[in-house]
């Protein structure tokens, strides 16, 4: 062979490893790109994609955590059942980690969850309980009260409550960090999260504060969401709607420490859904609507800087699941977020 044709082959399998021994050692270790179809200002934008997980999104990691310490304290025994309130993600790693374990996976979501997320759920095996997604804590038919309501009821059930349940912040404080630490070179100015269970947040928030007191840990949040205003104003406001999934709450998760958070973003629907659709017809990345909440956010905070930065956001998960919600210009233009109908400079943050 020619010295070409041997680097061509060695290119060809640089990444390769051997055979893995399960679809769940492919869970973390997830790829870092870097975003340059994007104006960035003085930064340079980085997204790991949380979506090359075996079940889509980040939430894998913390299915495995979850139920490997609930195994190891005695909460789930063999042929026991998991009862989990889920957007749909967290759920699918648990179904992808516990059922070929011979756990029953039971699973409360909100009816504003795409399609795809709740059939892939289905053929998995695992239990679905449709509820309302239009009310909040304390009722009856929300998907957090009803799952706990749930797992009293079935003997022995365990209850992976994501919201308060250590081993989620924990997933990421030892896997996440550390990885993007490495893929970084142990250089990182900022990191963009959004909250669902503040996993995310709590986890990399302590990593970094040990190994790299500079990085700040930045919040993107749904516009309706408590959150971001909470940090901005210390005021408590009612929770409004929004279509993003994944991200945004009606309520402070005691898993969410929003003292690790420097800044904070609200972002409406129409600037998350046009930055996803771009990060794909730009980039080529295919990643689902909360993936465009951390996106429009990150270019935001990026062009804010006056000193060079390197910023890190994800994708949370893979856009395959909402192929008939954001990649879709009917339910888009239904929705009255098409994106015509801006008014405005709303483009001129993904520009
Ligand atoms: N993005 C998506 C798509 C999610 O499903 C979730 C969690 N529900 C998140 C982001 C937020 O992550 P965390 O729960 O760690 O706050």
């Amino acid at each position: 062979m020619s010295e070409h044709k041997i680097a061509a082959s060695e290119r060809a399998t640089s990444r390769l490893r051997p055979p893995y021994a399960s679809v769940l050692d492919l869970i973390g270790q997830t790829p870092v790109v870097e975003l340059t179809k994007f104006d960035t200002g003085k930064c340079r934008l980085f997204i790991k994609l949380e979506s090359q997980n075996p079940g889509g999104s980040i939430k894998d990691r913390i299915a495995l955590s979850m139920i490997a310490a609930a195994e190891k304290q005695g909460k789930l025994r063999p042929g026991g059942t998991i009862v989990e309130a889920t957007a749909g993600n967290t759920g699918l790693g648990l179904a992808q980690v516990g059922i070929p374990k011979g756990y029953r996976i039971v699973l409360v979501v909100p009816d504003k969850m795409s399609r795809e997320k709740i059939q892939h759920l289905r053929a998995l095996g695992a239990e679905v309980r449709m509820t309302r997604s239009d009310v909040g804590k304390g009722h009856p038919e929300y998907y957090q009260d009803m799952a706990e309501k749930l797992a009293a009821e079935v003997p022995g059930a365990f209850y992976a409550n994501q919201f308060a349940n250590p081993a989620n912040p924990l997933a990421h404080e030892t896997t996440t960090g550390p990885e993007i630490f490495a893929q970084l070179g142990g250089d990182v100015d900022a990191v963009v999260v959004g909250v669902g269970s503040g996993g995310t947040l709590t986890g990399l928030g302590r990593y970094f504060a040990k190994v790299s007191p500079k990085t700040e840990m930045v919040l993107a949040d749904p516009v309706g969401s408590v959150l971001a205003p909470l940090i901005k104003t210390g005021k408590m406001e009612e929770a409004g709607s929004w279509t993003v999934e994944g991200i945004g709450e009606d309520f402070v998760p005691p898993n969410a420490d929003l003292s690790l958070v420097k800044k904070a973003y609200s972002i409406t629907d129409k600037q998350s859904m046009l930055a996803v659709r771009d990060l794909l017809s730009r980039e080529g990345i295919l990643a689902g609507s909360s993936s465009g909440t951390l996106l429009s956010a990150a270019l935001r905070y990026c062009r804010e800087q006056t000193v060079p930065k390197r910023v890190v956001t994800f994708v949370c998960d893979s856009g395959n699941k909402y192929l008939s919600k954001v990649f879709d210009d009917f339910w888009l233009a239904e929705q009255g977020l098409a994106e015509h109908e801006q008014h405005g400079d709303l483009r001129d943050l993904v520009m």
